[in-house]
């Protein structure tokens, strides 16, 4: 009898997966960051991106991160790939009790805002690729951290526990764990463009439209 497979992935590798892939879609230039949540049965209920709000043109509103006017950054006008998910998901009663996996470039944990829609929305998990720990100039990730930890949200980066300075540990990033699973999700997503490419050459060629 035949073995089965033996290097096949985790199911929080495959949403985290998943995640990374939505992130891809982002037209952010600075920022990429996807959703998934999925419910206890490892079903995806939803995932998102980081971007515009539907229908508005991505190629007519600022992307920038500075100006003299904040209305003409490209701040007031993002939806974050949180909130993206919870929004797309079609049977909100579902998100209660399940778990949301981000993949975000910069290790960016849920900001206050997103943290109250996860929050609301009975989400139970938080599941990060990895993880930046530290304050930054933007972002102060305490309210996100007292809301999780008062609203029974629970947030690993692949599989750790977060260690948030003033929430009993030390600062620094997280080792990330992921880094060699994106490295083989980067070469697949290489490969499978390259095929489709190839298939829309080929469409060209013989004047499919298909
Ligand atoms: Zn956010």
């Amino acid at each position: 009898m035949r073995e089965k497979r033996q290097d096949y992935i985790d199911w929080d590798t495959t949403f985290l997966g998943v995640a990374a892939v939505m992130a891809l879609r982002s037209k952010d230039p600075d920022t990429q960051n996807g959703a998934c949540v999925v419910d206890g049965d490892h079903r995806v209920l939803s995932v998102g991106y980081n971007g515009l709000p539907r229908g508005m043109c991505d190629s007519v509103f600022s992307w920038d991160r500075q100006a003299p006017k904040r209305c003409d950054t490209k701040y007031p006008y993002m939806v974050h790939a949180e909130e993206n998910a919870i929004d797309n998901c079609l049977r909100r009663e579902r998100l209660h009790g399940a778990t949301m996996y981000l993949y975000s470039a910069k290790g960016y944990p849920p900001c206050n805002e997103c943290a109250k829609d996860i929050v609301n929305a009975g989400i139970s998990r938080v599941v990060c690729a990895s993880l930046l720990v530290e304050n930054t100039d933007e972002y102060d990730w305490t309210p996100t951290m007292r809301m999780f930890a008062s609203g029974g949200v629970r947030i690993v980066a692949v599989g750790s526990p977060v260690l948030i300075l003033g929430f009993g540990a030390s600062p620094g990033r997280q080792p990330a764990r992921g880094s060699q699973m994106f490295e083989r999700l980067s070469s697949e997503l290489s490969r499978i463009a390259a095929m489709t490419r190839v298939i829309e050459e080929e469409q060209c060629q013989t004047g499919s439209t298909t």
